[in-house]
């Protein structure tokens, strides 16, 4: 604590893992012996910078950038970049963190890292958000590389900022290296599914729940948190497999619809106009409506997937589902249940996935687009789902195994801990003091 002051989501997501990882640290001396959980908590690398850049009224702005390289032990750098106002050194080192666990997970040669700014695109011109991006990149080009570290998307960037980043990496460098960076448009190097890729991971994940427990999605009442891109293509996946989403949200209040959020509606509201959730009642008709201000885990469901910022699901959120008869929370996004919640979902027995291995799909899908862009080929939507499909059920079974072997069968939290960590460690070993 004393040796990182002021950032309480990194020691929140670091207690997390490490209230976990007694058993298995009691089986392997070799770990303590080697320092590798202190090594974990140090970063490889982190770099701040000053992000300046002109708005439309001429006026100069100035941003802080941040890329924190975690681990490299599994293969280079890889994570997302955050632009959100909340951004600071503490957010960038809890995703890394998560990052390093949940990469482990899918199996790929992916190490871990993250990034972002304390801007805010909202309320921004697109050409506020194009010299935004240059301006950004002109200092993080230094410092990544297909071999190196490879960023992507997270909150407040989709494809128009991975557009703008990697236009100016392409200026700046004179090369095509289309592997530098993931959540490209598909003609310019993307991949097919990558934009679904975390909502529908997270759903197929959820689903592998179910059906360990002989039950499936059909029928099922499900509440959605967000409407940025992991929760639209979760919303998306679950219709696909026969259940009802009825209720999602943004940080204005949420949208209830008990006939089932159309997506398409709601795409055109969020993606195509990015207007305020409000706006899909309007737009949908009918007998859905608008809460102002309240949170969206009021709303009785069967399965609750938060799926827009880290903390969002607190007490009373999770006290709410549990009065309500929800049996089953997976995290879509990252870290998004307090720990405090989570006591109140564990002892009602709510069966619970950790976002690392719950939202993993992503990452995975954007490994599968650098193995395409090194390999030249372009994969069918088919083919990368069904790939999607095979990491997040690997996942799954890794959990429970890792579970079951550590005296606690069922429990998604200790498996994904446990299976990432002995993933990373046994490979730090092998590497040496480094
Ligand atoms: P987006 O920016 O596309 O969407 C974020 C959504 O969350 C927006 O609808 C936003 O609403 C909403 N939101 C933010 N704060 C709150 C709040 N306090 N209450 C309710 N809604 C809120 O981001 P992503 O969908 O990409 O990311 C969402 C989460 O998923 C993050 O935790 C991210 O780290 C994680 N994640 C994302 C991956 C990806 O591939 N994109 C991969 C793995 C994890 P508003 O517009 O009002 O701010």
């Amino acid at each position: 604590l004393a040796r990182n002051p002021g950032e309480d989501e990194f020691h929140q997501a670091v207690m997390e893992v490490l209230e976990s990882l007694g058993p298995v640290l009691d089986q392997h001396p070799e770990y303590a012996d080697g320092a590798v959980l202190e090594r974990l908590c140090e970063p490889e690398r982190q770099i701040m910078f000053r992000v300046p850049w002109t708005d439309d009224e001429g006026r100069v702005q100035v941003n802080r950038g941040y890329r924190v390289e975690f681990s490299s032990a599994l293969g280079p750098y890889k994570g997302g970049l955050r632009f959100d106002p909340s951004v600071d050194l503490g957010i960038v080192k809890f995703l890394g963190f998560e990052q390093t666990f949940k990469n482990a997970l899918t199996g790929l040669q992916m190490g871990a890292g993250k990034g972002g700014a304390d801007f805010d695109p909202k309320g921004r011109s697109d050409a506020e958000v194009m010299r935004f991006c240059q301006s950004f990149m002109t200092e993080l080009y230094r410092h990544i590389g297909e071999q190196t570290d490879v960023p992507a998307g997270d909150i407040g960037v989709g494809q128009r900022e991975i557009g703008y980043l990697f236009g100016q990496y392409k200026r700046i460098t004179n090369r095509y290296e289309s592997g530098v960076i993931t959540g490209k448009g598909l003609d310019w190097g993307g991949s097919e599914a990558r934009t679904e890729a975390t909502g529908y991971g997270l759903v197929i994940f959820t689903a592998e729940m179910l059906k360990a427990d002989g039950d499936s999605l059909e029928g099922k009442r499900v509440v959605v948190s967000g409407s940025g891109n992991v929760a639209v293509y979760a919303i998306e996946k679950v219709q696909q497999l026969g259940g009802t989403v009825v209720a999602c949200s943004d940080s204005s209040g949420y949208v209830v619809d008990e006939k089932g959020i159309d997506v398409e509606v709601l795409k055109q509201v969020k993606q195509v106009r990015r207007e305020r959730i409000e706006a899909y009642v309007d737009a949908r008709g009918g007998d859905a409506r608008f809460v102002a201000d309240r949170p969206v885990w009021e709303v009785p469901c069967d399965i609750a997937l938060p799926c827009a910022t880290q903390n969002e699901l607190d007490v009373d959120g999770a006290r709410s589902l549990v009065e309500n008869g929800c049996q089953l929370v997976a995290e879509g996004a990252n870290m998004p249940t307090t720990p405090e919640a989570f006591d109140v979902l564990a002892e009602a027995g709510v069966r619970f996935a950790p976002g690392k291995a719950a939202n993993a799909g992503g990452v995975a899908t954007s490994g599968l687009e650098m193995q395409q862009n090194a390999s030249f080929e372009a994969w069918t939507f088919h083919d990368t789902e069904q790939r999607l499909t095979e990491i997040m059920r690997g996942i799954h079974e890794r959990c429970l195994t890792a579970a079951e072997d550590h005296g606690s069968p069922g429990d998604y939290v200790v498996g994904a801990n446990i299976a990432g960590f002995v993933t990373v460690a046994d490979t730090m070993l092998a590497l040496g003091v480094v």
